[in-house]
């Protein structure tokens, strides 16, 4: 690993509610490798999600942040203020024809998902995340159709054509660090294992990827540390960096920090969020003595 000031760390959550101790096991590992790195560390507000991002949650997550000793550079990067170049990502891919109009809402891609199996005996194929996969009717859409289709005012969104789109960049490979070898390990993407992804809502010209990927690259991000959670969304995010012609940072997806009862923490309010912590009167050293190197949450000491 080369250890030099010109590499960037970011820690990027969506102000959607409250910081958990997952949150803070992020964001620590986050901040204690760009400090031994000489690395920069930002923030990121990824705020696409109108409706249940809000201001107020983005200042409680400045605060934890300040609290647990995280320091993260001035004027944070908002997604909701940079559309435009989601925007851009978007359309040129739209101009490669690598993109197309998707007019199934979720529940309709889940009814044909049941019908499909009722009739098959098998299930249809789901993504990582397990959801069914977008079938290929709108695909295989002549463009008079989607013309037609777009003028009757019909909503749609942009999914990616993931089978053009590994053609176009052959086979793509990430480097996954942390696992205890020197440099990392090369790991081989899937992207095909999500299908065709959207890449931009009915109701918003971008997606959780599509941004991501965009901003990392805006940003000189080099570094991307966050959870074993989105470790299968690195594979779209190699695909859309490809196409794109944007450069591929190192990542390390890390443990996630599991409830008393083995599953992953969520930021519901059964979840004790930092602030909650705080003021229970728990200290920031507490709080990196429980989350330990990740794994199950610890007793405070
Ligand atoms: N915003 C995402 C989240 O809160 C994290 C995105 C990322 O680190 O790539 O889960």
């Amino acid at each position: 690993m080369p250890e030099s000031s010109s590499r960037i760390f970011r820690f990027a959550p969506s102000p959607n509610g409250a910081l958990h101790l997952g949150h803070a096991y992020s964001a620590l590992l986050n901040h204690d490798l760009a400090r031994a790195a000489g690395a920069r560390l930002l923030l990121r507000h990824e705020d696409i999600d109108r409706a249940r991002c809000t201001l107020a949650f983005e200042r409680a997550v400045e605060a934890d942040l300040r609290w647990l000793g995280v320091a993260v550079e001035d004027r944070p990067r908002r997604q909701s203020e940079h559309f435009a170049d989601y925007r851009a990502a978007l359309e040129a891919l739209e101009g490669e024809g690598l993109v197309y109009p998707a007019f199934m809402t979720r529940g309709q891609v889940r009814a044909f998902a049941e019908r499909w199996q009722e009739e098959n005996g098998r299930p249809w194929p789901r993504d990582p995340d397990g959801a069914p996969l977008y079938p290929a009717l709108d695909r295989s859409l002549s463009a008079r159709e989607r013309a037609e289709r777009i003028a009757e005012g019909a909503p749609f969104a942009w999914r990616l054509d993931m089978a053009a789109a590994c053609a176009r960049t052959g086979p793509l490979s990430w480097t996954e660090e942390g696992g205890g070898e020197p440099g990392g390990v090369r790991v081989a993407a899937e992207p095909q294992a999500w299908g065709d992804v959207m890449l931009a809502r009915r109701d918003l010209p971008t997606s959780y990827h599509l941004s991501v990927v965009v901003d990392d690259a805006l940003q000189g991000v080099t570094d991307v540390v966050r959870g074993a959670d989105l470790l299968p969304a690195t594979s779209v995010h190699r695909v859309l960096q490809s196409l794109l012609g944007l450069p591929a940072p190192a990542y390390r997806h890390h443990a996630l920090i599991l409830g008393p009862d083995g599953r992953k923490l969520s930021k519901s309010a059964r979840d004790a969020g930092l602030a909650a912590l705080r003021e229970a009167g728990l200290t920031p050293a507490d709080v990196r003595r429980m989350v330990g190197s990740g794994g199950e949450i610890g007793e405070p000491a």
